[in-house]
């Protein structure tokens, strides 16, 4: 995993958020082993990008990495970012619904029903272990993340009613998708 990942993160700034149905959205990410002044610019940049995006949360899976990481920033303030290394859902409890859009899915908003409260570990950047008692919101962003990770996508959770409701926009996207494949070379 070693030269893989250094050659992974060699240019953050050419980072940027994948679209559904980008295959790379579905790839279930091995856990980071290597906290390096390269995983630091990755973040940094995937920060950049949930904020111009104006996102809550950004997994490394959607930005085309295979690293089990998330960003996410609850009140949307800047300084209030917190980074998840190697998260793991724990102690999950009770059981809301309410509605999530993704960076990854432009024009999707859905009913996704999580879990109320639950705690999280993980690691910091640095590698040192974490917990954070999550409720409510962060909760749910911390569900939406981790799923990312295992390449689960909220259209994987929506109900019958959003499914038919957003059948367009997913095909949309999808003929958007297949057309900017199709101008780009293979690679
Ligand atoms: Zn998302």
């Amino acid at each position: 995993m070693d030269d893989n990942s250094t050659s992974m993160i060699a240019e953050p700034t050419q980072l940027r958020v994948l679209h559904y149905p980008d295959p790379r959205l579905r790839q279930v990410c091995p856990p980071v082993t290597e906290f390096s002044n390269g995983l630091r610019a990755v973040v940094a940049r995937m920060r950049e990008l949930m904020e111009t995006g104006k996102g809550v949360g950004l997994a490394a899976t959607q930005v085309g990495l295979s690293l089990r990481l998330f960003v996410m920033n609850v009140t949307g303030k800047p300084g209030e970012e917190i980074v998840l290394v190697n998260p793991a859902i724990r102690d999950a409890h009770g059981s809301v619904e309410a509605e999530e859009g993704c960076l990854s899915l432009p024009g999707i908003n859905v009913q996704i029903r999580r879990a109320q409260q639950c705690l999280v570990t993980a690691q910091d950047l640095d590698g040192n272990p974490l917990e954070l008692r999550a409720e409510d919101l962060t909760a749910r962003i911390c569900q939406h993340e981790t799923d990312h990770l295992n390449g689960v996508l909220i259209i994987d959770r929506m109900g019958p009613t959003d499914k038919i409701a957003t059948r367009k926009t997913l095909r949309a996207l999808e003929d958007q998708f297949r057309s900017t494949t199709k101008a780009r070379p293979a690679r």
